[in-house]
């Protein structure tokens, strides 16, 4: 058997053909029809008013926070249970990150913590600039309620909707809810233009202002006219080639990992101590970008979530403890956090099955009698 990954690359074979195209018309740099083609795409699937393409997510994020106006000294509040590139563009604006902690079922940020959140930080002197909501592993966040709060507030909501391609909460697709929406094409989501990422909003002036700014803030001018202080956060038109391939099979991808999910769950529905991140409700629609379970110890026999990683590894599965939050990690130290310890739980009892949608149904089934084995305990001292 090969190594089972967590998530790869999946081509659809279209790819080559609008980058031989970029060959032929000798289009290779940054931006160019390519580009202009997959934000056309893009704008179709996600219906999004205007869409950006970037070099990266992170770049997106970055983008996202200098148009609604993040400056030095300016507090950020973000989702602690995230991957670090969230919050990491916070910090290029030299802001200061405000962690929230998770609700229990959608993992993503609590409303009621956001709220006594920002009135702390309102009381202590400041209103948060920006709220970054995370949908993560492409669970949407309870946006009925953060768009309520965010709103009373008036604070605008940046989606990180990197992982959350797809996805929609009551009927609307993930990052059109808030003021902006970011999303990734990087290696490891659902697809890929190998590194990448999207600005999408329902208000032009926001793309606009990220695409002049990841263009070096050149102005409309024959001579190289600056005013601002930009950046290179082009994507390259032979990436987004490889973009316009891949959203010809993006229904089918988003399908594939949904599949994926409701395999592991149904197959694994009698093993105690497991529980899967899952819809809560009809009105949450998840790509379900990776299948992430919990493993309790308690009810286990004491086998835990790393006890599993570790068998996998051993049987060439890829797997992978759930992000670790940021309120717990060195470089956020410093920074409030409004915590109650449900993060921390999640990322002590997480873990990510492989979810790739070119995983076979062989890959999926050993992936599910290895997990049976080591908890029946066959493998527990193997
Ligand atoms: C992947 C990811 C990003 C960053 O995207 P890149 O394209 O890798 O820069 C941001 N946020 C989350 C939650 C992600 O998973």
């Amino acid at each position: 058997m090969k190594y089972i990954w967590l998530s790869t690359p999946h081509m659809s074979g279209q790819e080559m053909k609008y980058i031989e195209e970029a060959f032929r018309k000798n289009h290779v740099f940054p931006n160019g029809t390519n580009v202009d083609g997959f934000e056309g795409d893009l704008k179709k699937f996600t219906g999004a008013g205007y869409v950006s393409c970037v070099s990266s997510g992170t770049a997106a994020i970055h983008l996202a926070l200098i148009a609604l106006g993040v400056e030095q000294g300016d507090e950020v509040i973000c989702s602690s249970f995230t991957f670090s590139a969230s919050a990491n563009p916070i910090v290029y604006q030299k802001a200061l990150p405000v962690f929230i902690d998770s609700e229990r079922d959608t993992w993503n940020l609590q409303p009621a913590t956001l709220e006594f959140a920002i009135k702390d930080r309102i009381k202590k002197g400041k209103k948060p600039k920006a709220i970054i909501a995370v949908h993560l592993y492409g669970m949407p966040a309870r946006m009925d309620e953060l768009m309520d709060i965010a709103n009373q507030f008036e604070i605008p909501v940046i989606e990180d909707a990197a992982e959350a391609i797809g996805s929609r909460f009551n009927g609307k697709v993930c990052g059109t809810i808030g003021e902006i929406g970011i999303l990734s094409f990087n290696g490891n989501k659902i697809i890929t233009t190998s590194g990448g990422g999207a600005l999408i909003s329902n208000k032009q002036k926001y793309c606009q202002k990220a695409k002049y700014l990841g263009t070096q803030a050149r102005e409309d001018l024959p001579h190289y006219e600056h005013s601002e202080i930009g950046y290179n956060y082009r994507m390259s038109n032979i990436c987004a080639g490889i973009g316009r391939g891949q959203m010809e099979v993006l229904n089918e991808r988003i399908q594939k990992r949904r599949e994926n999910f409701f395999f592991y769950k149904e197959a694994l529905k009698d093993l105690p101590g497991i529980t899967f991140l899952e819809e809560p409700d009809e009105r949450f629609f998840s790509n379900h970008w990776l299948t992430a379970i919990l493993v309790d110890p308690g009810k286990t026999g004491g086998v835990t979530r790393e006890h599993i990683r570790l068998e996998f590894e051993k049987l060439k599965i890829e797997s992978r403890p759930v992000w670790k939050p940021m309120h717990l990690q060195p470089v956020f130290k410093e920074c409030p956090a409004y915590v109650d310890g449900t993060s921390e739980r999640l990322f002590n009892l997480g873990l990510c099955l492989p979810s790739s949608t070119c995983i076979t149904d062989e890959e999926r089934s050993f992936v599910e009698e290895s997990l049976r084995k080591i908890i029946t305990g066959q493998r527990r001292d193997a």
